[in-house]
């Protein structure tokens, strides 16, 4: 049996076609339904449901054996003791900067809210910008309305949820996409499964 660890949501969505296309397709709509482990059309293959942010610690402790995650995840995790064998390309989006629109550029000490801690460390003092990080989980674009945070460190696709906040994206940190990992020992242990899969994937990839 392999097992793949998913997240709902955006990167869900985008992953069924590709998912479907290697002859797994959930036999119950994970939409509707609140089981975490879905079977597929495949007896070979089950889905597990989690958060995002588990995907990779799901995957490193061989709990599933694949996992689909974004790179935003994977960087801020630190997932060295996965394999990335594959960029899926699929959940495309950028982490960025964000300010208020009426803001003038940040200088000085600043505070910046984001859920991306270490990523957002990393980044500004690779700018020599002295940034105090406070952490949250969600709704990050309140974080400058209410003076929390001068600005914020979030995913922008549309940039319509900064817009309705009066936000503006400004720098660019990264792109990122959706990654496959595979865990190290299942990649030798079921290496035949899992290699054909990657196949599969990269066959389905390069027709698109
Ligand atoms: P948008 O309004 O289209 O710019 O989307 C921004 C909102 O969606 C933010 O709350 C982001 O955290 C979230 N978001 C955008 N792209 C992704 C993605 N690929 N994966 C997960 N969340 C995303």
């Amino acid at each position: 049996m392999l097992t793949i660890a998913v997240s709902k949501g955006r990167i869900f969505e985008d992953a069924l076609p590709l998912l479907a296309e290697a002859g797994i397709v959930p036999t119950d709509d994970p939409k509707t339904c609140r089981k975490l482990i879905l079977a597929t059309t495949r007896s070979d293959v089950q889905l597990v449901i989690i958060r995002a942010t588990d995907v990779p610690t799901f995957v490193e402790y061989g709990a599933a054996d694949l996992g689909i995650a974004g790179k935003d995840v994977l960087i801020e995790h630190g997932a060295e003791s996965l394999y990335e064998p594959l960029d899926l390309n699929i959940a495309c989006c950028r982490l960025m900067t964000a300010a208020h629109k009426d803001a003038p550029p940040l200088s000085g000490r600043i505070r910046v809210a984001t859920k991306y801690v270490k990523i957002a460390q990393r980044y500004f003092a690779n700018q020599g910008i002295q940034a105090e990080i406070i952490k949250l989980y969600g709704s990050m674009e309140l974080a400058p309305l209410v003076g929390l945070a001068d600005c914020i460190v979030d995913l922008v696709d549309t940039g319509n949820t900064l817009r309705a906040n009066d936000l503006e994206p400004r720098e660019l940190i990264m792109n990122i996409s959706s990654r496959l990992v595979v865990n190290k020992a299942a990649m030798k242990m079921k290496h035949e499964a899992i290699s054909a899969l990657l196949t599969q994937f990269e066959k389905t990839l390069a027709n698109r």
